[in-house]
């Protein structure tokens, strides 16, 4: 018997646990360690971040669900990796903690034959003095913090009703955030409510982002086809912006907020700040803290996971000037470069390399997006990793059949402009492959027929039907493997 152990339920975690319990459960055992006892279906806090979802309708309690799927959960914190095991242990094992029943912390070590790492991103707010929903901004990355943004951002709306004028700021929270597709969606959205209040004459809008230049998205920007057009994304991005009235500040890395003032330098190596009345600000993201140690206690965490907390698998870390990074430098399956047992799945692994060409101010910052991982990659890799140990456990063999590098998959983002069934929007793109490949398409860099930017209401009923579908999927109902990724 085979047991498989996955840490973390989030979109990657829960969709390999799904594949593996489907596949597994009858003969091995197959183990879930995720410390909150709900899964979140991410997307959708946008919606909580301006009040047209409660937090309830985004997620839902995993210990039903997992019942049902025959996989063992703990509802713990992995906080180290031992994958040689140790004097104790032949077999790797994971050390997690919790608080028990009776409110002791408890620390426990549970073995595995195969692990796979998907603790998602660590919401780096400390990497930025003052930042997040402790401190003078708000964030939209969990749905306590969405919830919590709507509350402000309520606050704000009420101010206006009022006659009181507002100032919202919106973009990325540090030099070298990524996730500018969440708060891009953020910032339409509330203009999509103010407009809908009918007090645009009160609002000041600002977009601030470390893109080189709008629309990079940490992708270093697309060329997508619209309306029989080709178009950069900077153009694509720049016009939404426009029609819905917000104005921004680009190449800009936030280094500091104070109660409503943020500070920040830009690419010219100025310093300069924004007051605010309301400020939501994605922050960096690294791993999870998470140490590792061989069998006899050495600490080698720098070995299994790169500088940033990420881990480390099949990629080509190897430095090497921009313009000689290559698609193929991405890796396939997702196992760990020193233990064949281990695999990082979603935003776990450590990418290769940035795919917005690195700038660094004269001042030596660095401000530009580190790469993006979307829902849609996310969810495949969770998947093509599952797969590839279900086959390992069932043949014996130690093969990856299933491949999904993010330099061959097409991801789309959809970006809703606003809510409701006549009136929502939604900015459409997909893009394919997601890291640019100029060997294959030099021309724009990606296959520019799958490449494609709409704007429109389907888009929003796309996204809506997407909330409910993943929902359906992730609760485990009748044939969810039919749903894609
Ligand atoms: C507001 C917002 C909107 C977004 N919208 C979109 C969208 O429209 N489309 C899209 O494609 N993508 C979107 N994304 C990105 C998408 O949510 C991520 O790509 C996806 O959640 C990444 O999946 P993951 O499983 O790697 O990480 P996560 O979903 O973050 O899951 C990580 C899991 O690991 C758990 N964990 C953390 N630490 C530990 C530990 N030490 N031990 C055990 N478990 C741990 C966490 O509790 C969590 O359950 C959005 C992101 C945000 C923040």
């Amino acid at each position: 018997m085979a047991k498989v152990v996955v840490l973390g339920a989030g979109i990657s975690g829960h969709t390999a646990v799904s594949y593996l319990s489907k596949s597994l459960k009858k003969d091995h055992e197959v183990v879930m360690i995720s410390p909150n006892s709900n899964f979140q279906w991410v997307p959708s806090n946008i919606w909580v971040g301006v009040g047209l979802m409660t937090t309830d309708q985004v997620k839902f309690e995993l210990a039903p669900v997992y019942k049902k799927m025959g996989v063992i959960h703990k509802q713990a914190l992995a906080v180290a990796i031992n994958p040689e095991g140790d004097l104790e242990h032949e077999k790797g094992f994971v050390t997690i903690k919790y608080v028990s029943k009776d409110k002791k912390d408890i620390e426990e070590k549970v073995t595995y034959d195969y692990l796979i790492n998907a603790t998602g991103p660590k919401l780096n707010f400390e990497a930025t003095e003052g930042l997040g929903p402790q401190k003078f901004t708000e964030s939209v990355c969990t749905y306590d913090h969405a919830s919590h943004a709507w509350a402000k951002l309520e606050a704000s709306l009420k101010k206006m009703e009022q006659g009181e004028p507002q100032t919202f700021l919106i973009g990325t929270g540090h030099p070298m955030a990524t996730c500018q597709g969440a708060a891009f969606e953020y910032v339409l959205n509330i203009a999509f409510e103010i407009n809908k209040r009918k007090l645009n004459h009160l609002a000041d809008l600002w977009w601030i982002t470390n893109e080189y230049e709008l629309g990079d998205f940490g992708m270093g920007g697309a060329y997508v086809k619209r309306n029989g057009y080709i178009t950069p994304t900077k153009i694509f991005t720049e016009s939404i912006l426009k029609e819905y009235g917000v104005k921004w500040i680009k190449q800009a890395g936030v280094k500091k907020v104070e109660k409503g003032v943020v500070h920040y330098e830009t690419l010219d190596g100025k310093l300069d700040s924004k007051a605010f009345d309301f400020a939501m600000l994605i922050p960096g993201f690294s791993g999870v803290d998470m140490n590792a140690f061989d069998k006899q206690g050495n600490d080698i965490t720098k070995i299994v996971f790169a500088a940033n907390g990420m881990m480390k698998v099949d990629a080509d870390y190897n430095l090497k000037p921009y313009e000689e990074w290559k698609a193929k430098d991405w890796p396939l399956i997702y196992q760990s470069s020193t233990y064949k047992n281990i695999y990082a799945a979603g935003i776990a692994f450590a990418p290769p390399h940035a795919m917005s060409k690195p700038m660094q101010s004269p001042n030596g910052t660095k401000i530009f997006p580190t790469p993006p991982r979307t829902g849609m990659p996310s969810g495949v890799i969770g998947k093509i990793v599952a797969q590839n140990i279900i086959h390992q456990i069932k043949t014996g063999k130690d093969d990856h059949p299933h491949q999904a590098s993010m330099a061959k998959m097409g991801a789309a983002c959809i970006v809703s402009a606003g809510y409701g069934f006549t009136k929502g929007q939604a900015a459409v793109m997909t893009v394919k492959p997601i890291v640019p490949d100029w060997e294959t398409y030099p021309k724009w860099g990606r296959n520019i027929d799958d490449t494609v930017g709409v704007v429109g209401t389907a888009g929003h009923w796309m996204k809506l039907f997407m909330h409910y579908m993943f929902i359906y999927k992730a609760k485990a109902k009748p044939f969810w493997w039919l749903i894609p990724e």
